[in-house]
């Protein structure tokens, strides 16, 4: 008789871990990227400047061919890509391939072509290895409450509720290494030279007032630039 009440059980805890799916992830990133879309546009610091759009736009199709072999199922989303000009946004890639690039930061860091696509490809892999989601199942399981209130809510507090920052920054920190490493590799494949992609890692390293503090959620710069040179090194070697 114990059989049923196992399976029971079972079922109880598969709907929690179910209990949210990828494409609603991928909804609620739509409606969040838009909604700052518009914001920007509002205030005039959206896709300002066309030559650096169609710039940021075409190293991205030479990322997204690439991803169309790696990551068959992300030829189904709905790509996008704006750059902003708001001079406190940094680069991002929301669940789905909603991208946004700021031209400040491009411009200031000198980045090339090899550069860019460094960061492009760095940002698109939080969504390739749908970062979100797991930080959001992650949420779920240190804090049950949350698979009773709207998901809605969930996304707001991941960026902005204190308790959950502090227990989620070292899940945040493994997923900034494992977005850089996937990231150098995937450009790789993609046909830039790794030692002139990790190049990026340099110039932010350079620009770092701290370039060797570790935060809570992030590698400090030095550090990423090591790893990815080292990796570099690996990876060049007979090309
Ligand atoms: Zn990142």
């Amino acid at each position: 008789m114990l059989r049923p009440f196992i399976l029971f059980i079972f079922v109880l805890c598969g709907t929690n871990a179910l209990a949210l799916s990828h494409d609603e992830v991928i909804a609620g990133a739509e409606k969040m990227y838009q909604k700052r879309m518009a914001e920007l546009a509002h205030r005039s610091m959206l896709d300002d400047d066309e030559v650096f759009l169609r710039r940021v736009e075409r190293v991205l199709q030479t990322l997204l061919q690439q991803a169309r072999h790696d990551y068959p199922s992300s030829t189904l989303w709905r790509w996008e890509i704006h750059t902003s000009s708001e001079p406190d946004e940094t680069a991002y890639c929301m669940a789905g391939g909603k991208l946004v690039v700021n031209k400040n930061q491009v411009h200031a860091l000198n980045l090339n072509d090899a550069e860019l696509a460094m960061l492009l490809s760095h940002e698109i892999h939080h969504a390739l290895l749908q970062h979100n989601l797991k930080e959001y199942l992650e949420a779920m399981r240190l804090f049950p409450v949350w698979t009773t209130r709207p998901f809605s809510a969930l996304e707001d507090a991941v960026d902005n509720d204190a308790t959950l920052l502090q227990a989620l920054a070292a899940l945040n920190f493994s997923q900034e290494s494992e977005a850089d490493m996937e990231g150098v590799k995937f450009a790789w494949r993609a046909g830039w030279r790794a030692s002139e992609l990790v190049q990026f890692y340099k110039k932010l390293t350079r620009a770092s007032a701290t370039p060797n503090f570790d935060s809570a959620s992030h590698p400090a710069p030095a550090r990423r630039w090591k790893a990815a040179r080292d990796l570099a090194a690996t990876l060049d070697v007979g090309k």
